[in-house]
């Protein structure tokens, strides 16, 4: 027996992997996060409906009581992750649980939100001399963040930014967000990429709060802020003649 923690992708259940898949076909018994996790990626699952489980409304302890009844029963059980269970997927709690009740564990990866909203906007996140580093984080809201992780301090590089779980806050953000990257830095907010649902809303730093309040977005959504966005300038750059690559020497 053994809990197999599956990364779901980020919503189109086309988007999971066929190891993912699979693993969800084999399992008798299935624990998924209902409130991101489609539930259309059940479609999968061979296991009795009494022994498929809606973590929403599970507690850690509730939890260990379905791994230790899958135990007891041999049954190997499918974890349902949101995205990619490494980024904000509160696996480790679960793992630690595990580890004490002697169950093996293995994590199968997901296509994370974040990936699915750059396949939306048809984006590249890293540009040659333009950026090259991806940031992916959160603001502090009601979980705290590291005091040396602050906003203010991560940004001064000015890299593409991904911020999660943060768009309720957007309004508070934006303001220490220009001053690295300017009131007039492109920015994104994605909700629910890959869903039927999703919506896009562009703009820039100063008026994004705005934009994405009247579109009704409060949650389950990602911003992304920085230069790639702005496709002029990352085409003219491509473009410059001071510019080499490996197939156009710079003149
Ligand atoms: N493990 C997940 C993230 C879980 S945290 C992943 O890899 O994507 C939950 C946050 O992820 C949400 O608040 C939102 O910021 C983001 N998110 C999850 N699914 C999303 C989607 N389909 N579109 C946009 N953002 C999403």
């Amino acid at each position: 027996m053994k809990v197999t923690f599956i990364g779901a992708g980020p919503g189109d259940p086309k988007l999971i992997t066929i190891k993912g898949k699979e693993a969800i076909e084999q399992a008798g018994v299935v624990v998924y996060a209902g409130s991101l996790v489609n539930k259309d990626i059940l479609q999968y699952a061979t296991a009795a409906p009494e022994d498929i489980h809606d973590s929403a409304g599970m507690d850690l302890e509730d939890k260990e009581k379905v791994f230790l009844d899958a135990k007891e029963r041999d049954l190997n059980l499918a974890r349902i992750h949101t995205g990619d269970p490494s980024i904000y997927g509160a696996i480790n709690e679960q793992m630690v649980i595990l580890d004490k009740l002697g169950i093996d564990y293995e994590v199968i990866p997901g296509v994370s939100s974040f990936q699915a909203a750059a396949a939306t906007l048809c984006q590249e996140l890293t540009l040659p001399e333009l950026c090259q580093t991806i940031t992916l984080t959160r603001a502090a809201g009601r979980t705290p963040v590291p005091e040396k992780e602050a906003l203010a301090e991560i940004i001064k590089t000015t890299p593409t930014l991904i911020l999660f779980l943060s768009v309720s806050m957007l309004n508070t953000i934006t303001p220490t967000l220009i001053t690295e990257y300017g009131a007039d830095a492109p920015v994104a907010v994605v909700y629910r990429a890959s869903w039927p649902d999703e919506k896009i809303v562009k703009g820039t730093l100063s008026d994004i709060a705005e934009k994405t309040k009247a579109a009704g977005i409060t949650r389950t959504a990602l911003i992304i802020v920085g230069k790639v966005l702005d496709k002029v300038a990352a085409k003219s750059l491509l473009y410059d003649k001071g510019f080499s690559h490996g197939y156009r020497k710079s003149k």
